[in-house]
């Protein structure tokens, strides 16, 4: 090994879902939204003037900012965007998680957290989750660093009732408590309320899933001036022009357009019962969801085997290949169209 080699940061990286690109497949493999972005956005990126890209985003993102913060009727000082949630998170684990002890995260839950604490050498530790895959706000009550959680869950679909998280935030008024509510928009309660109440709370939220813009990397986190003031402190310490100007225009229109927004999440949501009704006539075993995907195990049929009778035919699930969650697969709710599909392809081929 050469002397400079000993000093490359070690680390796993994060290993996200696979991105086929093919022309009939059925993709429900990274909880995409199945519709297109909302009209407006469309519009706007056939109006974008190509000669600006030479001038550099505004660094403030203030357009985004604006919208957000109306939309939740809160002030521009308490909003944060990013390239995508991954982003916002990733700045937070830097700017929040700096205590020797550890952070708590569930052991079933968002894999990246590990990634990011072992990036930023942030001790971790990670309480189980219960039978029912919900997680146990008691296990949250000791000595901790800082807080971090999925709600609703990823990949489980679980949601842990508001009055719960609330309880988790309250006992923990030493360190900062980061919700991430990437799927909050399908099901569940947001915690957004609360950041009035609890100057530690940090909520989290995407563009990816609900509003249908995965391709544009768009996040945001919702909080107490002080919170946002630090990400933005970090964020300028690292890269002053995070979001890209046609990243600020079109997620602009996305929050726009509140009846388009409305009016996807209605089909998704039908979809996900209709499906949930269908897959457990056909065997499969699930928590309720409350996202947009399911994460389910057939009573009889091994995951890996779905998993792998379905990739021959092109549609892409996922299958997490680790200590108690390699029985389930994780479905994301497609289109009818796609749903039908792919539930007749398991009932014909693989049961
Ligand atoms: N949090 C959770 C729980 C997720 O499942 C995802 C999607 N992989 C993200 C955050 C990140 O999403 P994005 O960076 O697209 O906003």
């Amino acid at each position: 090994m050469a002397e400079w080699e000993k000093y490359i940061r070690q680390v796993v990286p994060y290993v996200p879902g696979e991105q086929p690109d093919k022309a009939k497949m059925i993709k429900l493999n990274t909880n995409e939204n199945p519709y297109p972005p909302a009209p407006g956005v469309v519009r706007a990126l056939k109006e974008m003037r190509v000669d600006n890209l030479r001038l550099y985003p505004d660094p403030t993102c203030s357009s985004l900012i604006k919208v957000l913060a109306e939309y939740y009727g809160l002030g521009e000082d308490r909003v944060f965007v990013g390239v995508g949630s991954d982003d916002v998170l990733a700045m937070a684990f830097l700017t929040f998680f700096n205590s020797e002890k550890p952070v708590l995260f569930p052991a079933v839950s968002y894999s990246f957290y590990r990634v990011w604490a072992d990036l930023y050498r942030i001790p971790y530790e990670c309480p189980a989750l219960d039978p029912e895959f919900r997680i146990r706000p008691e296990d949250y009550k000791r000595e901790n660093g800082g807080i971090v959680f999925p709600n609703p869950n990823a990949p489980t679909s679980v949601f842990l009732p508001l009055d719960q998280v609330e309880e988790m935030i309250r006992y923990n008024r030493d360190v900062v408590v980061i919700v991430d509510e990437a799927y909050i928009d399908f099901g569940g309660e947001s915690a957004v309320k609360l950041t009035d109440k609890y100057e530690n709370l940090l909520v989290v939220q995407t563009f990816s899933k609900s509003r249908s813009l995965a391709g544009m990397r768009i996040g945001y986190a919702l909080g107490n001036p002080k919170l946002i003031k630090a990400l933005h402190d970090v964020k300028y310490s690292f890269n002053s022009y995070t979001m890209n100007r046609t990243a600020l225009t079109l997620g602009v229109e996305a929050v726009k357009d509140e009846a388009y927004f409305r009016e996807n999440l209605a089909k998704i949501l039908a979809t996900r019962e209709r499906v949930s009704k269908r897959m457990r006539e056909l065997g499969f075993e699930f928590p309720e969801s409350y996202t947009n995907f399911l994460f389910a195990s057939h009573r009889r049929v091994p995951a890996k085997k779905l998993f792998d009778a379905l990739r021959k035919r092109d549609i892409y699930v996922r299958h997490f290949d680790a200590p108690g969650i390699d029985r389930y697969l994780r479905i994301t709710v497609g289109t009818d169209e796609e749903m039908d599909a792919f539930l007749n392809f398991v009932e014909g081929d693989c049961l």
